[in-house]
Formats: structure tokens, C-alpha cells, sequence
């Protein structure tokens, strides 16, 4: 029987549209916004000032906190200024805008297709390369992975888990890496294991991806120590916890880390970047984005340098369709809606999804008729219909019992609710303010 996890989950339409189109190469765009921030973590401080040259690679912007990333310019031009601009959280933030000229790339960095698959830096040198060249979690959370490298004293990593699921409907960016781009993903893999100090790799991805199972499997057996695992499909696999109780049964506790069960998660395409980082020298300036939608003329996957507005990409896949009702940065179930179309493309963003007008709309909102349907899929084990009322009336002390913390926003519970309940704008809500709480507890 195919693996998988246990507690709640849905079923949505997969509707992946992109799945056979190949990575096209996005044309550099001719003003890139690159913000400081696009990580978990503190801002990157920034290096460089208006009417500087720079060249595609160049460091931009430092990240000094000890959780942070650094930037680098993914084109090269005339710093034309640092202005806050909307990006994909909807609020303005500070970011370097470069006037493009050329695409002339700072020296060491190794653009041939050549795959190289020794690797001669020891564990430290990786974990610090990987660092320099700032990389983070391509799979959303955009956490910096040479912290998540970093394993804390008193605690053992035992298996590097790669996440290949994909899980949320319509992105293939994914999917298309594995394809595409799966020997010099391997070789990141062996990196992070050796990152790890771990001899065991994990991939895992759901069996909708037939291909990509196939073609990473025969990969594998030139490696040793990695496995790849075809898993039963249910959203969401692809959130950490619910991946590691799908490959080795274990369950993270709450509040805590995958560390505490001896796993470190990272994503098939950071694990490319990773690759791309240590023996390209090549810091992540770029990354695939699907641009899809049902009404868009010419869906694909696009290489994309960061920076670029996302208006080019919609108007490489044929421009926005007539009908749009909604543009999405992510998925439909854990996407959010963008308020602009300059918004750049950064190191998280996984897809644009251009939703028709006629399923863009959200249904009128009902009674909750205690059904228990989104306690039955929180894969979490939370009970949303309770959160979204002790949010409601402000019980801090209740939301915090409830364990509001714990919930990772898949959204199946608001997907499920036959009363249309906007449960996840509440929980994130409580998140928010549980967060704010929290923080200003830890300082007295
Ligand atoms: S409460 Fe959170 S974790 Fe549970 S189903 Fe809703 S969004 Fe997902
Ligand atoms: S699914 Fe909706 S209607 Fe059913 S219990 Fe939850 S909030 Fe209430």
C-alpha cells in the first residue's frame, strides 16, 4: 500500500494544466524590483546605492541576522533606486530597482550545462556556501537553509527527507525540475547529506507524477543512499509534518521542529538551487515559475530571473484573460490574492494562478451547522470552526489553548465547509495576534 499520512485531508481537482510544457527560459525583464526581504526572517541590509552598475551574481544585499538571506542581483544595469515597492504580501517593501543593460554576469560563476557531480567542499564549507550564495526553501516557506543545515547541539539528524509532492493544484514547477533537471538535483541531495552528516535520502512524490517517480528512481540507483517514494495522493502532503508521518511514521510534536524526530525537510528545487550554489557557484537569482490558469491562452513553466514584474509573465503565457477574476501568488489553497501586477517575481513564489471570474468569487458566507466536516480534514487534529470563534471574540487566552500555532494554513478546512466560513482569514488572524503576544512575552 502506498504511504501517506494519516490524519484529515482533501481531495481537491488537480487541475494541472502545465504539466507537459517544458521550462521555457523568461526574456530578462527591463526593470527588475528585487526586494531586501524574501525569506523568513530579518530583511537583508542593503550594500548597494542609486546609480551603482551591477552585474547579474553580485551581492546586493548582506543578510547579518542569524536568521536571514543574502540577495543577490539577478541582472545587470544601473541601480535606479531603492523605493518600496508591492510585493507578494501585499504591502510595500524596500527593494533595489535595477534599469537592465545587457546581461553581463559577475566573474566565477559556471553557466555551462556541464553536470558535475564531485563534490569536493567539506560539511562546513557547504553549509557556509550555501549561505553566501542565499539560498532558502523554494518550497514557500522560504526559511534560509543554511540554518535549517544547521543542526542545534543535543539534537541528530537521521534522514534527509527531499519533498517532491507538489501537492497543491495547478503549480508543476516542481514536477518539471524533477524532470528536467534531475541528475544535478541528486548531486544536491548528496550535498545536503553531506550538509547533514546523514548517509539516507528520502524523496518523496505523490503517484499523480508517474514520470517523475520513474525518472528519479533509475537516477537514484547511480547514487547511494537515496530512495524515491511514490506516495498515495492527499493534500496536504506537502507541508512537513504531514510528509514526514507519510515516509517514517513519526510525528513532530507540537511547537516543534523536524529535528526533534531526526528529519530535515528541504524541496526538490532547493535541493536544484543547492546544487546550482555549490558546484556552479551560482547564487539563486533565479527559479522556475508556473504561470497558469483556465482561461490563460498559453499556461507553462517559466525560468524566471527574480526581480521580474509579473505582468511579463503573464504576458509571455498570452496575456490576461478577459474574464480574470483574481490573480494568485501560489496555488488556489494556500495562495494568496496579488493587488498588482508589477508585483516581482521573488525566491518563494512557486506559481501565478489567474482564477476566472466565475470561480473567483467567494460564495455567500452561512450559518455554521456544526457538521464537523473541517474537523474531520485538519490534518493538524485542530478544530477550525472553534478557532474561528474564539477569534471572533477575541478569547487570546482560549485561541492559544486551541492551539492555533499548530495550524499550517493548507486550507482544507475552509475548502471543505459547506457554510463557506472564511475559517483560515480567522485563524491566520489569531496567528497574527497569538505571534504579537507571544513575542512580547518572551521580552519581559
Ligand atoms: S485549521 Fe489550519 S491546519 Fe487545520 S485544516 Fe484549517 S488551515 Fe489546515
Ligand atoms: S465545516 Fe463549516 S459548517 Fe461544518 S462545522 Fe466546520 S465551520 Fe461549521
Amino acid at each position: 500500500m502506498l504511504k501517506t499520512f494519516k490524519l484529515g485531508g482533501v481531495h481537491p481537482a488537480e487541475n494541472k494544466l502545465t504539466v507537459d510544457k517544458s521550462i521555457s527560459v523568461l526574456p530578462i525583464p527591463k526593470i527588475a524590483s528585487i526586494p531586501f526581504s524574501q525569506h523568513l526572517g530579518a530583511p537583508a541590509k542593503v550594500l548597494v546605492n542609486r546609480g551603482d552598475e551591477v552585474k547579474v551574481g553580485q551581492l546586493i544585499a548582506k543578510g547579518e541576522a542569524f536568521i536571514s538571506a543574502n540577495i543577490h542581483s539577478s541582472v545587470s544595469g544601473k541601480v535606479q533606486k531603492i523605493d518600496n515597492v508591492v510585493d507578494t504580501s501585499g504591502f510595500r517593501r524596500p527593494a533595489v530597482v535595477i534599469a537592465v543593460e545587457g546581461d553581463e554576469w559577475a566573474e566565477g560563476i559556471d553557466r555551462s550545462e556541464t553536470i558535475n557531480k564531485e563534490i569536493s567542499l567539506s560539511q562546513k564549507e557547504i553549509i557556509q556556501k550555501i549561505n553566501e550564495m542565499g539560498v532558502v526553501g523554494l518550497g514557500g516557506a522560504t526559511f534560509p537553509s543554511h540554518v535549517k543545515l544547521m543542526v542545534p547541539e543535543g539534537k541528530k539528524a537521521e534522514v534527509l527527507i527531499i519533498n517532491g509532492v507538489e501537492c497543491e493544484p495547478y503549480l508543476t514547477s516542481d514536477h518539471r525540475l524533477m524532470l528536467e533537471k534531475g541528475e544535478e538535483m541528486l548531486v544536491g541531495v548528496q550535498i545536503l547529506k553531506i550538509a547533514l552528516g546523514v548517509n539516507k535520502a528520502m524523496i518523496g512524490i505523490e503517484n499523480n507524477k508517474p514520470d517523475a517517480i520513474k525518472h528519479l528512481s533509475e537516477l537514484a540507483s547511480q547514487f547511494e543512499g537515496i530512495e524515491v517514494y511514490g506516495l498515495k495522493v492527499k493534500y496536504p502532503q506537502g507541508a512537513e509534518k504531514q510528509l514526514i508521518k507519510a515516509l517514517i511514521n513519526r510525528e513532530v510534536p507540537s511547537g516543534k521542529l523536524p529535528i526533534e524526530v531526526g528529519a530535515v525537510v528541504n524541496n526538490a528545487g532547493t535541493a536544484y538551487a543547492v546544487y546550482q550554489a555549490i558546484q556552479k557557484n551560482k547564487p539563486l537569482i533565479e527559479r522556475v515559475v508556473t504561470i497558469t490558469g483556465k482561461s490563460v491562452k498559453d499556461p507553462g513553466n517559466f525560468m524566471v530571473r527574480i526581480g521580474t514584474p509579473i505582468s511579463e509573465l503573464i504576458e509571455a503565457a498570452g496575456g490576461l484573460p478577459e474574464d480574470t477574476g483574481k490573480v494568485i501568488g501560489g496555488g488556489p489553497m494556500m495562495g494568496k490574492a496579488l493587488n498588482s501586477l508589477e508585483v516581482p517575481v521573488v525566491k518563494g513564489t512557486s506559481g501565478i494562478l489567474i482564477m476566472p471570474d466565475e470561480e473567483a468569487g467567494r460564495e455567500e458566507v452561512l450559518h455554521c451547522i456544526r457538521c464537523g466536516k473541517c474537523t474531520h480534514v485538519c490534518p493538524m487534529g485542530l478544530e477550525p470552526y472553534l478557532l474561528e470563534k474564539v477569534v471572533m471574540a477575541e478569547d487570546w487566552e482560549r485561541t492559544e489553548k486551541e492551539k492555533v500555532m499548530d495550524c499550517i494554513e493548507c486550507g482544507s478546512c475552509h475548502y471543505t465547509c459547506p457554510a463557506n466560513r472564511p475559517l483560515l482569514d480567522y485563524i491566520r488572524l489569531g496567528k497574527n495576534k497569538m505571534g504579537q503576544i507571544m513575542r512580547n512575552r518572551a521580552k519581559k
